[in-house]
């Protein structure tokens, strides 16, 4: 069913957000609707007035959700709590900069704004009704601010990382977890009214109860949900592009030892040579001068022909029968 944020008839059922998790098929559900609505869904009836409902794999709550700059208080909150002190020739177009705010967020897909937008514009019709506006405009702030203030100062995934008492303390809301049994039915569900904290502190400890961690992918930085804290991959395809790299590494590390150890070895036999002409006294200084400014060309060049080899663009034997020839040349 589709919500439209326009002046309508207020009913006294209130809208809930609610959350099923099923640890065997690996799934959430999640549901927005009063609760009548809820049931007759969970019972099967699809012609049920629901705003939302959506099964997803465990975790895609937050993992479509990691970060939320929305400015909920200036952008949705304000035009309304001003439409309610204002004379009634300003309130349409208040209502409607909230309105357009409202629909973007309903549009978003993403269930919190869906269901904070819902229930801004709903507190906003019943806050139209009391004679007292200023008494309506505060039990109204007082009633929407727990859902919008700590998702502007936290994103889900920083409320899971804090305690339950770190974050009231912070926000000032006060929280109330609705554990719901719905009748002929095998579900658990937490439920949300006020503030989206009892769900989400709901969701970390069922995660913690069933040893499921949030990782970040080391391949493609995708959040997942892992079995362990080891896990540092999110699927089959990143595991392998992982070895590939690894693969890949360890055979240039490999090619860099060869080429390396023909170099050593060569210059072994240079220092050796030098080192014996330098013994002998039939070798004239003209000569040994002549070697040693040989030595010094060969580990110019050996040390360009590495970097070749390195990048690419030349291959190890040819390194090597390069290498080898050196030494002979020079005593010719
Ligand atoms: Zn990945």
């Amino acid at each position: 069913m589709e919500y439209h944020f326009e002046r309508q008839e207020i009913t006294g059922d209130r809208v809930l957000f609610s959350l099923s998790l099923d640890k065997k098929s690996g799934k959430e559900r999640i549901l927005i609707g009063t609760e009548t609505e809820i049931i007759k869904r969970l019972w099967g009836d699809s012609d049920a007035k629901i705003y939302y409902d959506e099964v997803n794999p465990i975790g895609t709550l937050f993992i479509n959700k990691r970060q939320d700059g929305t400015d909920w208080t200036d952008r949705g909150f304000m035009p309304l709590w001003n439409a309610l002190h204002t004379t009634r020739w300003k309130q349409p177009e208040l209502e409607r900069s909230a309105a357009s705010f409202c629909t973007d967020m309903y549009q978003s897909g993403d269930p919190f704004a869906i269901y904070t937008a819902i229930r801004l514009w709903g507190g906003y019709l019943r806050a139209r009704e009391p004679r007292d506006r200023n008494q309506a405009a505060e039990l109204f702030r007082l009633d929407l601010m727990g859902l919008i203030s700590p998702m502007e100062k936290y994103s889900p995934d920083e409320l899971l990382d804090r305690s339950i008492t770190d974050v009231i303390r912070k926000t000032g809301d006060e929280m109330k977890m609705d554990v719901w049994y719905p009748a002929r039915t095998d579900l658990e569900c937490v439920t949300a009214y006020r503030s989206f904290l009892p769900v989400i502190m709901y969701y970390h400890a069922r995660l913690a109860d069933w040893s499921l961690h949030f990782r970040t992918c080391k391949v493609c930085g995708k959040v997942f949900l892992a079995k362990s804290q080891k896990y540092a991959m999110c699927s089959d395809k990143c595991r392998q592009k992982m070895k590939t790299q690894a693969k890949r590494d360890f055979d240039a590390r490999a090619i860099e030892n060869e080429y390396d150890h023909i170099y050593k070895n060569e210059a072994q036999h240079w220092l050796h040579y030098i080192h014996r002409m330098e013994k002998d006294p039939e070798c004239t200084p003209e000569r040994i001068a002549k070697i040693r400014y040989a030595y010094e060309v060969f580990k110019k060049e050996a040390k360009k022909r590495k970097t070749a080899v390195k990048t690419g663009q030349s291959s190890v034997s040819e390194f090597r029968d390069w290498t080898l020839r050196q030494l002979e040349n020079a005593m010719l």
